[in-house]
């Protein structure tokens, strides 16, 4: 959204190279997002005394402007209250195939048991929820607070765990980011903690031992220096918006035309905790959307990549088909439609062609001859048997493609729009202490949201950034306050 910026030098200050502390506290925290309101308020009820560094002008960040979906299970009473039975060992499952190839378990395992609790945790502080499903596949224009956000009914994963819907969404319609950070940053005034904002955050400071002690920022033009007793705790977002790390580390994530983030995703806290001795990790991961439904009929065509040839089943969720188009595809698909089930995709975009005969399509779009179909005529010999018998698209989505004209939407990446944000960041552990390249915590330091490596791995299913921002945010209050 916002320009690139290049983050500035980030390597630690020596602590004896601080001239002196302009404010002092227990735990001072790094962004005033998901994250850092939810690390605040728990710091602050462990007893500690929080400061709250925050660049902007007050606090929100991405989450402000996001959709506000979390992704909560194992049995809430939301997912009670609409009829649905969920538990841990099947969100586990879920996720630990859903986040994959290298799913991080151990922290997969204290999201699945805490998420319960902490939607009961939201509800306290005023978050309302209103018990009511919503059958239709990711967003509701109104106001229901249930739904499916990921994979949970599709191939293969409703074989691997039993399916639940699990995206938990504030009673707002339209986007709920803004009601959510609202009702948290109020628990985080509440709580006592101090909010010191346009404070932008630059190194950490080191001890001679190597322990995170403190923070040097930039505030009107003057650079100070916080001092944190206990620890410090990063909580600044992703990097999706600084160019020159998305080239170095992520470049698969330059076509992507709409970068999911605010100003902040600079990647500024993620570069500030490898300055004090943080691994990172995972860092050419993103989580990428390809809005290609509604119209949910549109899951009726089938995919296929510059071969002519299927690549997933077309019900997936609009995060498996950006990754998988984008990532594993080079961002070149194509969606074909007989008269039937042709629509326009609401939000994607693309470039429509069309023609008389799949042959001729194929012609206009430059495939090998006889490669698309050969496709749609196994696709089609499927379909009239009801069966898609290689990607197992669900059923009520099967339907032989043979009425002309036959279409296709071209949904590469130059022509439609993905939409991305990083899910690569500082490693860190259930505790989530930062961790370096020996796996050892870094001494003094936290880290949590879009600053600490994702549980997927890729592998998204939406609600799980905010999801993971609160409940590792809290984890890391908590374990800061108590260091
Ligand atoms: C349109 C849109 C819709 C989305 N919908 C969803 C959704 O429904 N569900 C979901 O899970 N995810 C969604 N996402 C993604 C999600 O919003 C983010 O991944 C998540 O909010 C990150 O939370 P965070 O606490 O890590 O970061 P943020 O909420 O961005 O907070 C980071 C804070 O740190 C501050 N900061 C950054 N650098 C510094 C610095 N150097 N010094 C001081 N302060 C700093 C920032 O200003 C910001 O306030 C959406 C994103 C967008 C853009």
């Amino acid at each position: 959204m916002s320009a690139n910026r290049a983050a500035g030098p980030t390597t630690a200050l020596a602590l004896r190279a601080v001239p002196r502390w302009d404010a002092e506290a227990d735990v001072v925290i790094v962004g005033l997002g998901a994250a850092g309101a939810c690390a605040a308020i728990e710091a602050a009820r462990a007893g500690a005394r929080v400061r709250v560094l925050e660049r902007a002008g007050g606090g929100g960040g991405t989450t402000a402007v996001s959709d506000g979906m979390m992704y909560f299970g194992g049995g809430t009473a939301l997912q009670r209250a609409c009829g649905f039975e969920d538990s841990v060992e099947e969100m586990f499952r879920y996720l630990s195939a859903a986040c994959g190839p290298e799913p991080d378990e151990a922290r997969i395992r204290v999201y699945c048991e805490q998420s319960a609790a902490h939607y009961d945790w939201l509800v306290e502080l005023g978050v309302p929820f209103k018990a009511e499903f919503y059958p239709g596949r990711m967003l509701s224009p109104g106001e229901e607070g249930l739904t499916y956000s990921g994979n949970e009914l599709v191939h293969p994963f409703r074989d691997q765990a039993v399916p639940a819907p699990r995206a938990h969404m504030p009673q707002k319609e339209g986007q709920a980011g803004a009601l959510l950070m609202q009702k948290l940053c109020a628990e985080v005034e509440r709580a006592g903690v101090e909010i010191a904002t346009n404070v932008l955050c630059e190194r950490l400071i080191v001890d001679e031992d190597g322990r995170v002690v403190g923070v040097a920022a930039t505030e009107a033009g003057v650079t100070r220096h916080d001092r944190a007793h206990r620890g410090v705790v990063l909580c600044a977002g992703g990097f999706v918006n600084n160019r020159e790390m998305i080239r170095q580390y992520a470049p698969a994530l330059r076509k992507a035309r709409f970068r999911a983030s605010t100003e902040g995703d600079d990647g500024r806290g993620i570069r500030m905790g490898m300055g004090a001795g943080g691994a990172a990790i995972r860092m050419s991961m993103g989580s990428v959307t390809l809005p290609f439904y509604p119209p949910k009929q549109l899951m009726r065509g089938i995919f296929v990549n510059r071969y002519g040839q299927r690549f997933m089943p077309e019900d997936v969720y609009q995060g498996r088909a950006g990754e998988i188009a984008l990532l594993q595809q080079e961002g070149r698909v194509w969606l074909v439609l007989d008269d039937e089930s042709f629509e326009r995709p609401v939000f994607a975009g693309g470039e429509v062609h069309a023609a008389e005969t799949i042959e001729e399509l194929e012609r206009e779009l430059g495939f090998a001859p006889g490669s698309l179909a050969a496709t749609v005529a196994l696709y089609n010999a499927g379909a009239e048997r009801g069966e898609d018998p290689l990607f197992h698209k669900a059923f009520e989505h099967v339907v032989p493609l043979r009425t002309p004209p036959f279409g296709a939407i071209d949904l590469s990446w130059d022509k439609a729009i993905y939409a991305a944000f990083t899910l690569g960041g500082l490693a860190t552990d259930t505790l989530a202490r930062v961790l370096n390249a020996d796996g050892a915590p870094v001494p003094g330091l936290w880290a949590a949201g879009r600053t600490a490596a994702s549980i997927s791995s890729p592998g998204y299913s939406s609600g799980t950034s905010i999801g993971e921002a609160q409940i590792f945010g809290r984890i890391a209050g908590r374990s800061a306050a108590n260091a």
